[in-house]
């Protein structure tokens, strides 16, 4: 069973038309996907759509077997500004997201140490050892967005969205966070929705990938690519 399911989905903002248009597709748990496109294909518009920020005008969508009506915990999200809070902790802040989801402050004080454990064991896979207790604006770019995408997946998500997470950093910066990215997803076994202009990221990246066309809201094409990588 597919962890997300587009039916025929469509979704115009307003009367000058669709900005997604009639996207049926699958996601497999545990899938890699790429969406890839001009600006203004619609890879926001889908980003919305997948974690129910926005319904469809048409068509449905199924998550974990439930028709999608609002919007899901089940994500952690990316993008391409790190978003950390300047007077945080580079620790505090992956924290975050689970003081912000716990709703008894006891029951936070309570699990605080396996949180901290938590969000320690992640830097540590993402080359963050030793920084826990940085500020944010003592890291690079790239070490920043490292933080960025642990604080996604601290909740364990089953889906991780990344909107454009590199887009900001330089080539060589870049490349070795796709590296770190396949790492992480490849010990962690979450579903990544990865949206894109970078075909050489996507490619590196992605199980599939749609491309969009320059006409707002249609998928080109659906690629799988083949190149077999092995999971851990
Ligand atoms: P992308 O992320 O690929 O740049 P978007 O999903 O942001 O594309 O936009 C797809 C289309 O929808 C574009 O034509 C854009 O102008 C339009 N659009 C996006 N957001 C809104 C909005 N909030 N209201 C009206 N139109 C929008
Ligand atoms: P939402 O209401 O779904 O939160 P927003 O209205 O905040 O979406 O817009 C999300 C993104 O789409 C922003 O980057 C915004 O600049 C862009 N956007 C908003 N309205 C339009 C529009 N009419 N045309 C193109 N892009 C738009």
């Amino acid at each position: 069973k597919p962890l997300v399911e587009f039916r025929n989905v469509s979704l115009a903002y307003d009367e000058t038309g669709n900005a997604i248009e009639d996207i049926t597709l699958n996601i497999r748990r545990g899938e890699f996907i790429a969406f890839v496109g001009p600006s203004g294909c619609g890879k926001s518009t889908f980003m919305k759509l997948c974690t129910g920020l926005r319904q469809p005008t048409s068509g449905g969508i199924v998550v974990n077997g439930k028709e999608v009506t609002g919007p899901l915990s089940i994500t952690g999200m990316a993008f391409q500004n790190s978003n950390l809070l300047p007077w945080r902790s580079v620790l505090k802040n992956v924290m975050l997201p689970l003081e912000i989801v716990e709703p008894h402050r006891s029951r936070l004080r309570k699990h605080y140490q396996e949180y901290e454990d938590k969000a320690r064991r992640l830097l540590a896979i993402v080359g963050l050892e030793g920084y826990e207790h940085s500020a944010p604006y003592e890291l690079s770019g790239g070490m920043q967005q490292r933080a960025s995408i642990c604080r996604a997946l601290i909740h364990e998500p089953e889906l991780l969205m990344l909107d454009e997470p590199f887009a900001a950093l330089d080539a060589f910066t870049r490349e070795e966070l796709w590296c770190m990215l396949r790492d992480l997803w490849q010990e962690q076994q979450f579903t990544v929705v990865l949206v894109t202009h970078d075909l050489r990221e996507a490619a590196f990246l992605a199980d599939t990938i749609y491309v969009m066309s320059k006409r707002p809201g249609r998928v080109l094409e659906a690629r799988s690519v083949d190149i077999p990588r092995p999971r851990a």
